[in-house]
């Protein structure tokens, strides 16, 4: 079993030292890490792909994890699986000479250390929610009336409600 590394910890990878050429990390974070909330109770795997040369490095990641959410429709939690991907730029500069807007790219000095993903892993899983939350494509959702879950079971009210579905049958029965 891999271990499952707890709070206070970052996730980071250590670039000091690191030879020339391509190099692969694999990492399960707990979810407290990221400081992501309750929403992801599952452990975070990070795969991660380094390829460093003399002036930059640049770094793609995998992530994976799972979400719990409520869905939109019929209030009910649900599980869902969650992947994304980006990569970033490191570029080596002894001093920052260019101001740089650009998302994927950071400057980092000659004598750092270690990266720090935490934060952008963080930012990724988040945008990788989707806007709508469904448990599943055709979720029937609620009855407004009397708010039975129409997933689980049909009540009694839902023709009032005018379900153009039944609206046929109807017809068929009132001649
Ligand atoms: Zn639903
Ligand atoms: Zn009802």
């Amino acid at each position: 079993m891999r271990q499952v590394k707890k709070v206070n910890d970052v996730v980071k990878i250590r670039i000091s030292g690191l030879s020339i050429g391509i190099h692969e990390f694999h990492f399960v974070y707990d979810s407290s890490v990221l400081s992501l909330d309750g929403n992801f109770p599952k452990p975070v795997e990070i795969d991660a792909i380094l390829d460093k040369t003399a002036h930059q490095i640049l770094l793609k990641v995998n992530l994976k994890t799972s979400g719990r959410f409520q869905c939109d429709r019929c209030l009910d939690e649900f599980e869902q699986p969650i992947s994304t991907s980006y990569q970033i730029f490191y570029l080596y500069r002894s001093t920052e000479t260019e101001r740089i807007v650009q998302d994927e790219l950071q400057i980092i000095s000659p004598d750092t250390v270690e990266i720090n993903l935490t934060d952008d892993i963080r930012q990724m899983i988040l945008l990788s929610v989707p806007l709508k939350l469904l448990c599943s494509e055709d979720c029937k959702g609620l009855c407004p009336r009397c708010g039975a879950n129409w997933n689980l079971r049909l009540c009694n009210c839902k023709e009032d409600v005018g379900d153009p579905r039944l609206q046929g049958l109807k017809d068929l029965l009132n001649n």
